[in-house]
């Protein structure tokens, strides 16, 4: 029989006893959600500047995105990729549209999309007379996703551990992130692309210097290979930019999508423009899943919300005004607060002290707002792009008062 949960204490006694263990999780059973905030299943309401970890860029249950999943409902979820769907093209069109790129390919998640851009780098080696060219060059720091190429590429040894990974595939080198002497000394006949988040995420929020992505260019330019952006948690509008990168005019040969795209229903993608929008052709690449209907049908609304109704812009104006509201927390908590950064409504507090992030993090839950802390001591907020100036300040004051209570 279903079993129908309604406090947070039974429905966590049987995650215990039945749900894999792979995941930390706090103490709660997220029960539904409105806008900017969630409730647990004992009812208690919680202000989400976690956002399904830059996911629900439009918040929960925006209009638009219940109309679309009811359109799904009456219409379509699925379709093999033998045939086209509507809202597949739209999709498209939409990113090609507002964007530098050519051609969009479909995957179901940030890895898998990455998956494909080191795919696609590989073949495009080989289609233009340099098979010997199959390294890719990634960032000490970054995060590419947990697939065994994805995980080998993303440059942190906690997540491709060798020790218990091994054998990790070949061909995976990393570099200092906005360090281009770094970038150049992994450089050699064997590279086919460098690979790099414009912002890193997991890393801690670190944007990008304008003079490193474009050394990058440069120096895919004159090697013939291809820069290669992941922007699974910085795209999609979370900048106020559809993409991170149009903020620093640094146009990549590809760049992966995901998080926010499908507003909580699982989508990545790939766009590419030039020889690389034509490198996979049928049977390189693909899944079941990909592009299907439902998936697709979220994003082109997720999308119409982004481009044609000031979501972006409200997101690059509410993120300065946070990043304002932190840097104040900062200069009360002189001490405790390295650096305030972040970009659109991608905003992280690095703190002085590595052992306080996760404190804090439980402070903050105890005055019912839900952050996250990552690389060890940054506070990072990745709320809904649609978060109002109020609450910003509401979680501003949060981490005050966490500070304030941790001695700090
Ligand atoms: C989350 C993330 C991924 C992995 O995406 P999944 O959907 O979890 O596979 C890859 N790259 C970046 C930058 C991410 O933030």
């Amino acid at each position: 029989m279903l079993q129908n949960y309604t406090s947070n204490a039974a429905a966590i006694a049987d995650a215990d006893k039945y749900l894999y263990g792979n995941h930390a999780r706090m103490p709660i059973v997220m029960d539904k959600g409105e806008g900017c905030y969630v409730w647990d299943l004992d009812g208690r309401k919680f202000l989400d500047f976690v956002g399904g970890i830059a996911v629900n860029g439009l918040g929960h249950c925006h209009p638009a995105i219940v109309k679309a999943m009811e359109e799904r409902a009456h219409t379509m979820l699925h379709c093999s990729n033998y045939y086209y769907n509507a809202p597949a093209i739209q999709v498209c069109k939409m990113i090609v549209e507002n964007s530098c790129f050519e051609k969009v390919l479909f995957a179901n998640s940030g890895a898998e999309a990455n998956e494909g851009q080191i795919k696609l780098a590989r073949k495009y080696a080989v289609d233009h007379g340099h098979p010997e060219r199959y390294v890719v060059i990634s960032m000490l720091k970054s995060f590419h996703g947990r697939t065994l190429a994805t995980a080998t590429a993303t440059g942190q040894e906690i997540v491709h551990n060798p020790k218990w990974y091994s054998p990790l595939p070949e061909g995976f080198r990393y570099a200092e992130f906005n360090n281009l002497e770094s970038v150049k000394e992994q450089l050699d006949d064997k590279v086919c692309a460098i690979l790099t988040e414009p912002v890193q995420g997991e890393g801690g929020v670190r944007p990008a210097t304008q003079e490193f992505l474009q050394g990058l260019r440069d120096i895919c330019d004159e090697r013939g290979i291809l820069l290669m952006f992941d922007e699974v948690q910085v795209g999609s509008g979370r900048t106020g930019k559809l993409f991170a990168h149009q903020n620093y005019g640094v146009e990549p040969d590809t760049c992966s999508m995901a998080k926010a795209l499908g507003s909580g229903v699982p989508i990545g993608a790939v766009c590419a423009r030039g020889d690389a929008a034509k490198t996979l052709i049928p049977g390189t690449h693909g899944s079941t899943f990909a592009g299907g209907p439902l998936a697709c049908g979220l994003a082109a609304a997720t999308l119409d919300a982004m481009l044609n109704e000031g979501v972006m812009e409200h997101a690059a104006k509410t993120g300065e005004y946070f990043r304002a509201a932190l840097r104040k927390v900062a200069e009360k908590h002189p001490g405790a607060v390295k650096e305030v950064r972040g970009m659109g409504m991608i905003n992280g507090v690095e703190l002085t002290d590595n052992e306080i992030g996760p404190k804090v993090v439980d402070k903050c839950f105890e005055q019912d707002v839900l952050i996250n802390c990552t690389a060890g001591n940054v506070l990072r907020f990745i709320p809904p792009l649609i978060a109002s100036e109020a609450e910003c300040d509401i979680v501003a004051a949060a981490v005050d008062k966490a500070l304030t209570e941790l001695g700090k």
